[in-house]
């Protein structure tokens, strides 16, 4: 675990969790947690040692919000939801998704195995049960526009394209943004890169309404940005967004 702090003072409270492909992130604010994102299953075994390292227990977590319903962020929520007693929040549009365990672009990663990068993103999947989620049975959904009254209170900003539920999460006393897989900060195909940039065409349901999605966000300015993939990245999100 990484506890962000790129800048002093900015992202106090806000902890780096997940593997080499996926993160996933925790909150804190008031003596309590959010939860932003679940990895994969086999994370369940860290999420338990970061809790404990950060001296909380399962009660102190407030909420798990989910950017959108695929595998690599669904992963320890249900578990999350049953054994800590969590309400796991997403957008209305990924609940069908959800409760069918994440249904991943399955025919779009068979086409692009033979990227190295894409191959050993498989790797972590399988060996991460990233092929056995348990799905969310019960699920909150939240509404666009919306302010969650949960540790870190985020914005939430509905900008379908990579999926139809993704959303991103801000939170502007911290000029902290969760962006899920609506940016990345590595290049998929390649794991390359460090700027903040869409997800391949072949891994968004829809491309151009993702390319339109992210532009609304260039208001938000200067900002820690905490990616799905990628490591976290500080900058002006006006100048930087690629969606060529
Ligand atoms: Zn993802």
């Amino acid at each position: 675990m990484a506890t962000v702090e790129t800048e002093p003072g900015i992202a106090n409270g806000i902890h780096l969790c997940g593997s080499k492909h996926v993160n996933w992130y925790l909150i804190e604010e008031s003596g309590a947690l959010t939860v932003v994102d679940t990895g994969f299953p086999t994370h369940w075994q860290q999420f338990r040692e970061q809790i404990d390292v950060l001296d909380y227990s399962l009660s102190d977590i407030d909420a798990c919000l989910l950017t959108h319903a695929h595998p690599d962020h669904i992963g320890f929520a249900e578990r999350l939801r049953t054994e800590g007693d969590v309400p796991l929040w997403l957008h209305e549009s990924g609940v069908q998704r959800a409760k069918a365990g994440g249904n991943p672009p399955l025919g779009g990663f068979i086409k692009n195995l033979w990227r190295p990068a894409v191959f050993r993103y498989f790797i972590e999947v399988f060996r991460s049960d990233g092929t056995s989620i348990r799905p969310p049975t019960t699920v909150e959904t939240f509404d666009a526009g919306t302010e969650l009254d949960v540790p870190g209170h985020p914005q939430v900003i509905h900008v379908p394209g990579h999926t139809e539920d993704e959303v991103v999460l801000y939170l502007p006393d911290r000029r902290v943004l969760f962006c899920g897989d609506a940016l990345a900060t590595v290049d998929f195909e390649t794991w390359q890169g460090d700027t903040p940039q869409l997800m391949p065409p072949w891994l968004n349901v829809d491309h151009g309404q993702a390319q339109d999605s992210v532009r609304h966000l260039d208001s938000i300015g200067e900002v820690l940005l905490l990616p799905g993939h990628g490591d976290p990245w500080t900058g002006d999100l006006s100048e930087a967004i690629r969606t060529e």
